[in-house]
């Protein structure tokens, strides 16, 4: 992941724990005293309740290590079977994505996605992820939303199926074929999009390897990327084919860096000090160079990389 989207759900939280509470109730048994089954798997849900419940402010991976301690580990495989079972039926990610719940007004994967805090993929911060609500389909006018991928797989999961902070709202190009696909986060440890610091970075550079000349054209130089010695950024870097995409951003990040360099010689030459105004940096990216603002933009992260690095130069 390029950026961390901890608190991308934040406007859904409250819908969508009353839409979990809901779920949880109507599935609980009826007749008593409940099965061994039953009897484990709501003793689950009730401790691993703030996982579950998660929008990303925790990683629910503790209620993964607690599913294999407590259930894979100390119950015979039928019973354990049967607990998956009860978990497929109550965090239903089918029933949460149907569009026919759009239709009929209740809350589902549309609405909670037009929530949404961000307007690009986590993964990449190259592609949309915006979602439309139509107020009416039947003249063709069609609502759309983001993939959401399961950061922990569902099959393996299923408690974890519509927690929120499970659901990384991304782009088709990340979540398919080309990208995360079938790869197993949980064995394969990436970058958490909700809790993983952004240890990605990016840098201009000359092709050449040479210090940066502006004077050359756009095409003498290339983004490159740093892991920053970590494990995890690395695998992100190669499963989201980050290098061939960033490539690709080449002309932008150049033309950012050229902006910043032309704003510095025009405040010294009317006698500016440096550090120079926050202004003129803002013209030069494109936006505000504080607090998130670089989350809601495309590539917003290699713009803010190219602006440290350019003043940690001056
Ligand atoms: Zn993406």
């Amino acid at each position: 992941m390029v950026i961390n989207i901890h608190d991308v759900w934040v406007h859904a939280k409250t819908e969508h724990h009353q839409y979990l509470d809901n779920r949880i109730q109507r599935h609980k048994p009826t007749i008593l005293p409940p099965t061994a089954a039953q009897q484990h798997a709501f003793d689950f849900i009730e401790r691993q309740k703030s996982a579950i419940y998660s929008i990303g402010e925790i990683d629910p991976i503790c209620a993964i290590e607690d599913f294999k301690n407590e259930i894979e580990r100390k119950l015979p495989i039928e019973t354990t079977n049967e607990i998956l079972k009860i978990f497929k039926k109550i965090f239903n990610y089918s029933s949460f994505s149907d569009k026919k719940r759009l239709k009929d007004g209740k809350w589902c994967a549309y609405t909670a996605c037009s929530r949404i805090k961000y307007d690009y993929c986590p993964y990449c911060q190259i592609n949309s992820i915006e979602t439309y609500i139509s107020a009416d389909e039947s003249n063709g006018d069609k609502s759309y939303r983001p993939d959401l991928d399961h950061y922990y797989d569902v099959a393996s999961h299923p408690f974890l199926a519509i927690t929120l902070g499970n659901l990384v709202p991304c782009c088709h190009v990340c979540n398919g074929p080309q990208g995360k696909h079938s790869n197993n986060f949980y064995t394969n440890e990436h970058l958490n999009p909700f809790t993983s610091p952004e240890n990605i970075s990016f840098k201009l550079e000359h092709i050449t390897g040479s210090i940066i000349n502006l004077r050359s054209p756009h095409k003498s130089f290339s983004v490159k990327i740093y892991n920053n010695g970590c494990t995890k950024a690395q695998r992100s870097i190669t499963t989201f084919r980050l290098e061939e995409k960033y490539n690709k951003q080449t002309q932008e990040a150049y033309y950012t860096e050229r902006r910043l360099h032309e704003a510095k010689t025009r405040l010294e030459i009317v006698k500016h000090e440096l550090p120079f105004l926050n202004k003129s940096i803002e013209y030069a990216l494109g936006f505000y160079p504080g607090g998130d603002s670089y989350k809601y933009t495309a590539i917003g992260k290699l713009k803010m990389d190219i602006l440290h690095d350019f003043l940690s130069k001056t």
